[in-house]
């Protein structure tokens, strides 16, 4: 019987609007023939022509097994709410200096301290290009580029999981830690649990899912070029930092502060956000956030295993460190409830 292949997917996910753009389609189809155009039909992928299952009838099917939005797969709009399966949830900070860390730096300190003590060869994340603050996906194999690259990046346009076809397939390494956004964290434990024959080099290779609280992503083209460049006359390179706390915050390299209200952009928000209800990345082994904790701390969410023995390492050579009792769940359930009521509209 042939798999579900690209045409199942592109009836049941990208037609409808709700890929989310995590990449991992793109990564998984061993033609390359998933790709993204960047143009402005840009919110989820095309395919280019030949396949495998379709063109020469030979069973292939791995973009289908690995997207987490498929109609097989749809619980992911009801299941995948508010806190998640867990095992202790605290802040904590790096106990060492991360200049350009989101929240408390909790995120770097476990991924650096992982690299350094040789528990992983490499980390699957998103970068900006500081001239035009463009996102991109990378494979980091260094701490100093770790540390550079602190910071969420929230104007997201870029299949995170692309550059895992990078990692695994032609760099060839064998245990990799992937951040990401709760979409991108529920395809990387797909490929974790799928027994998909094409989806195995990648589940095996993926050792830590880390995944970053979130509410929603923007459009780069409609954030930067409408509502920054035009609208605010600020240049990507300008911005030192942006962040969203009730509004967007944008810091500018000559300390100047300008806020964006959230509703003034809604119509930058990408469309599959709206059919997401997940704000914790209840698939990660790790989750990490800002709500719930004090200015210049990590929420932590330890859901896994995994999860208990790289928070465990990382706290045994101190680049982590605890805050005790600081978290208040009251303020992640209350924003958890709110993203999910959009799923329900
Ligand atoms: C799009 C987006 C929306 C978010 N929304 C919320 C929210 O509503 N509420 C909340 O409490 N927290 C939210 N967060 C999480 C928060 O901004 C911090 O990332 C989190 O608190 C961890 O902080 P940290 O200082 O420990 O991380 P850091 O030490 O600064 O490390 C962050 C790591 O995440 C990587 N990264 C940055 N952006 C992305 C991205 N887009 N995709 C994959 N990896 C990335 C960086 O490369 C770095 O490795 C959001 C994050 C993102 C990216
Ligand atoms: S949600 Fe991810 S895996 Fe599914 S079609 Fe979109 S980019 Fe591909
Ligand atoms: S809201 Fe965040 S996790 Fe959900 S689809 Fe959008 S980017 Fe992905």
């Amino acid at each position: 019987m042939p798999e579900k292949n690209y045409e199942n997917l592109k009836e049941e996910v990208w037609d409808t609007g709700i890929c989310s753009g995590c990449g991992a389609c793109v990564a998984v189809c061993p033609a390359d023939a998933i790709i993204f155009t960047h143009d402005e039909n840009g919110d989820s992928p095309v395919q280019t022509g030949y396949c495998k299952e379709v063109t020469d009838s030979v069973p292939c099917g791995a973009c289908y097994a690995v997207c987490p939005r498929t109609a097989t797969q749809d619980k992911f709009r009801v299941e995948k709410t508010g806190l998640g399966e867990y095992r202790d949830i605290f802040a904590a900070h790096a106990g060492f200096a991360v200049e350009k860390r989101q929240s408390g730096g909790a995120v770097t300190a476990i991924l650096v301290n992982a690299l350094e003590e040789g528990l992983i060869d490499a980390v699957v994340t998103v970068t900006a290009d500081p001239w035009t603050q463009r996102p991109q996906s990378v494979v980091i194999t260094q701490t100093e580029a770790l540390v550079a690259t602190a910071g969420s990046r929230y104007a997201w346009w870029v299949p995170t999981l692309a550059a895992l076809k990078s990692a695994v397939i032609t760099q060839k390494m064998e245990h990799i830690a992937i951040v990401g956004v709760p979409c991108a964290v529920s395809a990387a434990r797909m490929m974790k649990t799928s027994d998909h024959d094409l989806l195995r080099p990648f589940g095996r290779a993926i050792r830590l899912i880390v995944g970053l609280f979130c509410t929603e992503t923007f459009d780069y083209e409609m954030l930067i070029r409408d509502k920054i460049m035009r609208e605010l006359a600020i240049e990507p390179w300008q911005i030192s930092t942006l962040d969203v706390r009730g509004k967007l915050i944008i810091e500018c390299t000559d300390n100047t502060v300008r806020e964006i209200p959230l509703p003034d952009l809604e119509d930058c928000v990408r469309r599959g956000c709206q059919a997401c209800g997940d704000l914790t990345a209840v698939d990660a082994d790790i989750s990490a956030g800002s709500v719930g904790s004090p200015d210049g701390e990590t929420t932590l969410i330890v859901r896994t295993p995994a999860g208990v023995g790289f928070i465990d390492h990382a706290l045994q050579t101190e680049r982590l460190i605890i805050e005790t009792d600081a978290c208040s769940l009251d303020g992640i359930i209350h924003l958890s409830q709110k993203k999910s009521e959009r799923i329900h509209k």
